[in-house]
């Protein structure tokens, strides 16, 4: 489990079966992939919208309470850590 804590954010990881991970992981990491193919596979596969990152994979998700509405971001594993492991530092 990661260890970080957003400002005002609510963490939730993302349970992507294993299998969908798996084909996922092997589409996103091949070189003749766009980006735009990954995004449409990550919709398809993982149901989420990609990492608001790098537009891979996401592992988690931080959501957001703004006047009611709430914003909703996805992030993988190492941008999460990268964005929010920062914050925390400074
Ligand atoms: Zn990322």
């Amino acid at each position: 489990m990661l260890r970080i804590r957003p400002d005002n954010g609510t963490v939730r990881e993302l349970n992507i079966p294993k299998e969908q991970l798996e084909v996922l992981e092997k589409i996103v990491s091949s070189p003749r992939t766009t980006d735009d193919i990954k995004k449409i596979m990550i919709k398809k596969f993982a149901k989420v919208s990609p990492c608001c990152v790098c537009g891979g994979i996401p592992s988690l998700e931080v959501v957001y309470d703004a006047d009611g509405a709430s914003r909703v971001e996805r992030y993988c594993e190492s941008c999460a850590n990268r964005v929010f492991t920062r914050n925390a530092v400074l």
